[in-house]
């Protein structure tokens, strides 16, 4: 069986992300989305909350579990038993840095290969940050997150402000 993780932030998930979730899941038989516990970012949602949002949002993909983890990528791809990591590329400037995490993901754990799909071109732009941004200055979202989940990072967003 093959494995694929998806790692990320997902602070929150966007359509961008989703739209790398679906193409990735026909790729492989188990698609693991992993948000990543991160101390170095502040994350508006909890760890716990952006798994809600990933679930809530991908569950019309039979192949795709949401889970959370914080430590190496690398072991926990080993713990897994899986054989891919998948990242997203949006533009240029997502490519030093995501080169530089392949090589030492691919140093730390030979048996992983990390495949980059391009970004579809509508959502090349679009970052999470950019979302909590407008979300936070009351603009509408509706067009950069999944339906399912816009109310709810409103509702979440106005609880904690
Ligand atoms: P961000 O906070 O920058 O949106 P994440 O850490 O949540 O990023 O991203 C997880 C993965 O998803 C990364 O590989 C990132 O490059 C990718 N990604 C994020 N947004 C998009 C997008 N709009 N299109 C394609 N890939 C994306």
């Amino acid at each position: 069986m093959k494995i694929a993780i998806y790692p990320g932030s997902f602070d929150p998930v966007t359509l961008g992300h989703l739209d790398i979730i679906e193409r990735a899941s026909t790729l492989f038989d188990k698609l693991i989305v992993v948000v990543m516990h991160n101390a170095a970012k502040s994350p508006m949602f909890t760890v716990e909350e952006r798994m809600d949002f990933l679930r809530c949002t991908t569950s019309h993909l039979n192949n795709v579990e949401v889970d959370g983890f914080s430590g190496l990528l690398a072991n926990y791809a080993a713990q897994r038993g899986a054989c891919t990591i998948v990242k997203g590329l949006r533009a240029m400037s997502d490519f030093e840095y995501e080169f530089q995490m392949a090589l030492t993901n691919r140093k730390l754990n030979p048996d992983v290969e990390t495949v980059f799909l391009t970004t579809s071109a509508k959502y090349m732009y679009l970052s999470s940050s950019m979302v909590k941004d407008i979300a936070q200055h009351g603009g509408k979202v509706a067009d950069f997150v999944p339906a399912q989940i816009e109310e709810e990072i409103f509702q979440r967003m106005r609880k904690d402000g």
